[in-house]
């Protein structure tokens, strides 16, 4: 028990990075409205279309929860995989947009790090919502934060016998026909700092792949590069909202997507995204979506293709 409240434990941070947004827009309809816009890699298609595809195909949400991550991939068999759960100014609001999307449970539910920016909301997700399995990272004794916020969500968890998992390099956590997740990072090495005990998750759909980094840094990116793994995706989520201390030249060329999305908020405190990062992606032709300019971005692919739409349902109403 006690090795399952220090794992639990790394998931339950205090809630020490705030956003400037607050409320939520009410109407989730809007999910599935808009404008699509195509990348490099695939071809065009209306929203209409795309959102009747999806009965079929798989949906990969990039959540615009404002200084935050939360992303969503919803797989053709009906199963949902959430991985963060934004800050505790946009939970309420991330669990309207889930429900507006007619989700009861959330099969696998990935907490990368217990930062706040990405664990805030997770108390109100587990309250909301069935959990099949919640991963999360082992973290040293001395990282392990403590606050009364940890220790409610940590309540929660225990409540409703959520069964938690270790994440780590090496684990297939799904496989289906045609589907599969995979961690990438952490791997057994320590580096200063939570952001290097990213989760790290490749998701296959067909012949496509989507690399989520949560906040790995260029730590953790040399701990992947290292492992000699296959880091190649088609899109990849930048680690920590694009800040220059990730997505190094080394690891976009390993990984050499055709998208990029980067998870910030609007008029951030800390200057993300990095232009230094931006300048990487640019130079590599990688197409950049960005939360803060874009709100939610979704990503509709049948395994062979990806189309993307933007400007939807923010989990914010700044
Ligand atoms: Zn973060």
């Amino acid at each position: 028990m006690k090795k399952l409240l220090r794992i639990l434990a790394a998931a339950l941070a205090p809630l020490f990075l705030l956003n400037g947004c607050q409320a939520v827009a009410s109407d989730t309809s809007t999910l599935q409205s808009r404008k699509a816009v195509s990348s490099p890699a695939v071809s065009q298609s209306s929203s209409l279309q795309t959102a009747t595809a999806d009965k079929q195909n798989a949906s990969v949400w990039f959540f615009d929860v404002g200084q935050g991550d939360s992303e969503l991939v919803r797989l053709p068999d009906g199963k949902n995989v959430l991985i963060d759960a934004g800050t505790a100014e946009s939970g309420s609001h991330l669990v309207k947009l889930l429900k507006g999307m007619n989700i009861s449970k959330l099969d696998i539910v990935i907490a990368t790090h217990p930062h706040a920016d990405h664990i805030g909301g997770m108390q109100k997700v587990i309250q909301n919502f069935k959990i099949g399995s919640y991963y999360m990272p082992r973290i040293a004794n001395k990282d392990v934060p403590t606050s009364h916020l940890y220790t409610s969500l940590l309540k929660t968890i225990q409540k409703k016998k959520v069964s938690v998992s270790e994440a780590k390099a090496g684990i297939t956590i799904l496989k289906g026909s045609g589907e599969q997740i995979q961690l990438m990072a952490p791997l057994p090495v320590a580096h200063e700092g939570l952001n290097n005990y990213s989760a790290v998750a490749m998701v296959t759909i067909g012949q496509k792949k989507f690399l989520f980094t949560g906040d790995a840094e260029k730590e953790s990116e040399n701990d992947m590069l290292k492992s000699k793994a296959d880091l190649h995706a088609d899109v990849l989520k930048c680690g920590h909202h694009g800040s220059k201390t990730s997505t190094t030249t080394a690891f976009l060329k390993a990984v050499s997507p055709s998208a990029a999305i980067i998870s910030c908020g609007r008029g951030n405190d800390y200057g993300f995204p990095a232009m230094q990062t931006l300048s990487h992606l640019k130079n590599d032709n990688v197409k950049i979506y960005r939360t803060d300019e874009q709100k939610t971005i979704c990503a509709h692919t049948d395994g062979k293709t990806i189309t993307f739409e933007t400007g939807l349902t923010s989990a914010t109403a700044s």
